[in-house]
């Protein structure tokens, strides 16, 4: 299906409604949970009954050949509160593991089990990061080691979104240390399973609606159907993997997961610029409101085209996910990149324009600030998402843009009589040497047909 940015009637109604959702429900719980620091069940309820929160729904959005239903979704949620947002959507991050790991059958099985129903609200969390280092994930000690008709988890992750509340956890751990990555297998370790332990809930500078917690793992035994896939199909990995070929599940999770991020970012980035520019209109100094002093508006502008420029971005690479094309020059770390950094700009810009106001928390700005630094950390730190572009630079960049690699359209008459081709070129200049000898009444024809338009 072909990149547009025309929204489809579906589109519109899904935003008005996640809109509304996050003016309405979000939004007036934000400041309460953001002090309490606690899982806001009766918000994750309220979604649930709102048809916001299933596999189906997230199924759903990830089957729109366009890519746009889910960043949409996204990027409203989170301009009401990012905490709860996260809290909303850890388990669809889950849920992405065991889409792209497990079996269909796991799948089946297992996502109802991830979000419950209303009045039954269930929670998932995924579990890659640890205390010795997130970013370098081929460093991992988590072990998995199969014993008999079990494999036994041993080691310790931390920031871990819902761990230790979640109903299901999706566990990033080592099954061949000599692999790297590609020696590592994704396992299900559902809530209760001996062994598995909450260590503490950690305390955040944002982001404080959403649980984070550090979790350990001794001598945790699973059944040997909770490895992701088959074992066979691990066997068969790591085979690859020892003849150099292959690639992580837990790296192929994070490159679909980051233009979503993207537009978890692009949510606070437009809550805070939207607020900064209302209040900046309204807010008087020297006679006038301040938002007349280009000091203050200049920012505000190249905000706003980086706001959209993110956008874009996310959307392109949110359409090349949906398309199977993949990332050959970092799309989606491009979408997370610039979303991210234009969040944090967007938030502390905010603060500045609201001054001694933003600064304390009768406004929400002080908190957008705080949540907006975490899209620079999780998923792949700036720098990370940084490497991932740079490893693209002598191959792929060098071969020109993105669109000179698309796959183009083969339909032989746009490509010999569309605009921009030969065809019309020298029909065109055809045209003009006929007009020279024309008479005025004809030539004053002719340019009309001929003007593309005012
Ligand atoms: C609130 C929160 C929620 C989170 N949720 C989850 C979750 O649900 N599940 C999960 O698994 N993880 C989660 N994380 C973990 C997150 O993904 C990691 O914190 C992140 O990947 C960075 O890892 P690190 O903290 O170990 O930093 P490190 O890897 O120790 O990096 C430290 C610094 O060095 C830089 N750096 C590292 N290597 C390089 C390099 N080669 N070149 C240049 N710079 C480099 C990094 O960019 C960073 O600035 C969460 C983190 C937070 C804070």
């Amino acid at each position: 299906m072909s990149f547009t940015l025309e929204l489809t009637p579906a589109h519109h109604e899904l935003v008005r409604r996640a809109h509304t959702f996050a003016e309405e429900v979000i939004r007036p719980a934000a400041a309460k949970y953001d002090q309490l620091q606690e899982c806001p069940w009766d918000i994750v309820d309220a979604a649930s009954r709102e048809g916001f929160y299933s596999p189906l729904f997230y199924a759903d959005m990830i089957a729109d050949p366009t890519g746009l239903s889910l960043p949409l979704f996204l990027e409203e949620i989170f301009w009401g509160c990012a905490g709860i947002g996260l809290t909303l959507v850890l388990p669809a991050l889950a849920l992405s593991a065991l889409n792209q790991a497990g079996t269909p059958e796991q799948l089946a099985r297992w996502a109802p089990e991830m979000f419950g129903e209303p009045g039954d609200i269930k929670l998932a969390a995924l579990a890659v990061s640890e205390p010795q280092g997130g970013s370098d994930v081929a460093n991992l000690q988590t072990r998995a080691v199969k014993d008999g008709d079990e494999w036994v988890l041993d080691g310790s992750k931390i920031w871990i979104g819902n761990g230790g509340i979640a109903d299901v956890t999706i566990v990033n751990a080592v099954v061949d240390p000599e692999l790297g990555t590609k020696g590592q297998a994704m396992f299900l370790v559902p809530k209760g399973t001996p062994g598995m332990e909450q260590v503490r809930r950690l305390d955040k500078l944002g982001h404080r609606a959403s649980h984070t917690a550090e979790l350990s793992f001794a001598n945790c035994r699973i059944p040997a159907d909770q490895l992701l896939g088959t074992e066979d199909k691990l066997n068969h990995k790591l085979d690859k993997a020892r003849r150099g070929e292959g690639r992580s599940a837990a790296l192929g999770t994070f490159e679909q997961t980051r233009p979503m991020v993207a537009a978890m970012a692009l949510g606070v980035a437009r809550a805070s610029f939207e607020y900064a520019c209302d209040y900046a209109s309204r807010r008087e100094a020297f006679g006038g409101p301040v938002i007349e002093n280009q000091g203050v508006a200049f920012p505000l502008v190249d905000i706003a085209a980086d706001i959209d420029a993110a956008r874009l971005l996310c959307w392109r690479a949110s359409w090349m996910a949906a398309n199977g094309v993949p990332f050959h020059l970092g799309e989606g770390s491009m979408s997370k990149l610039k979303a991210s950094e234009v969040a944090v700009r967007a938030a502390e810009q905010a603060v500045q324009v609201c001054g001694g106001w933003g600064y304390v928390s009768d406004l929400p700005v002080e908190k957008w600030y705080r949540d907006a630094k975490l899209y620079t950390i999780f998923e792949g730190t700036s720098e990370i998402q940084r490497m991932v572009i740079g490893r693209t630079l002598a191959t792929e960049a060098v071969k020109g843009p993105q669109h000179h690699q698309l796959p183009g359209d083969h339909r032989g008459l746009s490509r010999k009589f569309g605009h921009g081709s030969l065809a019309r070129a020298r029909a065109g200049e055809a045209f003009l040497k006929l007009a020279q000898k024309a008479p005025d009444k004809l030539l004053e024809l002719g340019g009309k047909l001929a003007s593309p338009g005012k």
